[in-house]
């Protein structure tokens, strides 16, 4: 196994990577961060939770010079990542001297403004806003050398290519280019040969997308037995946090509701919230004051919380990629997570589907009997 001390980077970051409690790099760190010291253009492929943002974060620090100006932009396609990315880039950057800043929409324009003005060399944001901000005059690229996509095949299922492609065409063509993404559909390979100079593409899995570290199964279950299942299920298992998935809002508040009337610590999240209100229940759940958090692939985007155990598929996604962004949500960080998988008659076909995705079979497992459940 490699170790940091053998990337040629600074001792100020040297430390922080030691304090942050990192032993040796990830995979995708090891191959991805010497491409990019080498000012390669990089594509990085790996399942969520694999240390992405330190591989694009350690030598994009690496490479900033004194120069108080915007240097690096991180395009990420939730608020939430921006705040965590954020977060990543200033703990690895806590010996130097250098400002981060997240932009993002729902937040105060002004206050933006205000710290864009005060001289911040990397800007982490939603397309959204930075658009925004380059429309007001109040974001300038020009100097901009290192241009990082993060989660682009979120982005761009979010709708955000157009955004995306008027904010490259605002950054100074020599800059290097960094795509990150768990998938890689033909959109993302569009974008990258419009947009990247002789990519290098760096893909950390073996034949298949999904970590290994996450215990896969589905229970057979009946339409009309499906709360009663769910139950039983999540009755017998030792979770600390976990994620249910549901396929709509009406079914996140159905659901919601239900485990709450049978005493659950559970909230549900979905798009019509407003965003504290969303804040709210997400600090609940990181917190720990919620055991459940009931979601929609798309309330789900970009939420990252430590410790969850469990992702629960109370309704199987109909497309393969939504099930491996789904499950990314837990293993995090090489813990172990489990992911279980509700499957009525007619939902087989989607579990085969899946199945051909990920290159794997996920095994059948029954239903605890109600002396099973404690
Ligand atoms: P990704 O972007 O691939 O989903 P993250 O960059 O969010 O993954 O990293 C997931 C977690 O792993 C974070 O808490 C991060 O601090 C931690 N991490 C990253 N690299 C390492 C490492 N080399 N050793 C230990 N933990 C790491
Ligand atoms: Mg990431």
């Amino acid at each position: 196994m490699m170790k940091f001390e053998e990337f040629e980077i600074s001792d100020e970051l040297q430390r922080a990577i030691k304090d942050m409690g990192f032993e040796a790099p990830s995979p995708i760190q090891e191959k991805i961060i010497p491409e990019i010291l080498k000012n390669q253009d990089v594509i990085g492929q790996a399942q969520t939770g694999t240390g992405k943002t330190a591989a694009f974060g350690i030598p994009l620090l690496e490479h900033l010079t004194k120069e108080k100006h915007v240097q690096s932009l991180i395009l990420t396609p939730t608020r939430e990542l921006a705040i965590q990315v954020a977060g990543e880039l200033q703990k690895l950057s806590k010996f130097m001297h250098v400002q981060t800043l997240p932009v993002y929409g729902g937040q105060s324009i002004g206050h933006q403004i205000k710290s864009l003005n005060r001289g911040v060399e990397i800007v982490v944001g939603t397309p959204g806003r930075i658009l925004d901000h380059l429309n007001r005059g109040t974001l300038k690229l020009q100097k901009v050398h290192t241009l990082i996509l993060d989660e682009a095949d979120e982005m761009l299922d979010m709708g955000f290519v157009e955004d995306i492609e008027k904010i490259l065409k605002q950054v100074n063509s020599d800059r290097q280019t960094m795509l990150f993404s768990a998938t890689m559909p033909p959109a993302i390979r569009k974008l990258s040969n419009k947009y990247m100079k002789n990519p290098k593409q760096i893909t950390i899995s073996k034949g298949d997308v999904t970590a290994p570290s996450i215990n896969q199964v589905y229970y057979k279950v009946l339409e009309k037995n499906k709360l009663d299942s769910l139950c039983r299920v999540i009755d017998s298992e030792t979770i600390e946090l976990g994620i249910i998935f549901c396929r709509t809002k009406k079914g996140v508040a159905e659901l919601t509701e239900a485990l709450q009337a049978r005493g659950y610590m559970a909230d549900g999240l979905h798009g019509d919230l407003s965003q504290s209100q969303r804040d709210m229940v997400m600090k609940k759940f990181r917190d720990g004051a919620i055991e459940f958090l009931i979601a929609t692939d798309v309330a789900a985007r970009g939420i990252d919380v430590q410790n969850v155990t469990h992702v629960i598929n109370y309704d199987i996604p109909q497309d393969p990629e939504s099930y491996v962004h789904r499950i990314g949500r837990t293993g995090r960080a090489g813990r172990d997570g489990i992911a279980l998988t509700l499957v009525t008659p007619r939902e087989m076909k989607h579990l085969r589907s899946i199945e051909s995705q990920i290159k794997m079979n996920i095994p059948a497992q029954s239903l605890p009997s109600v002396e099973e459940v404690v």
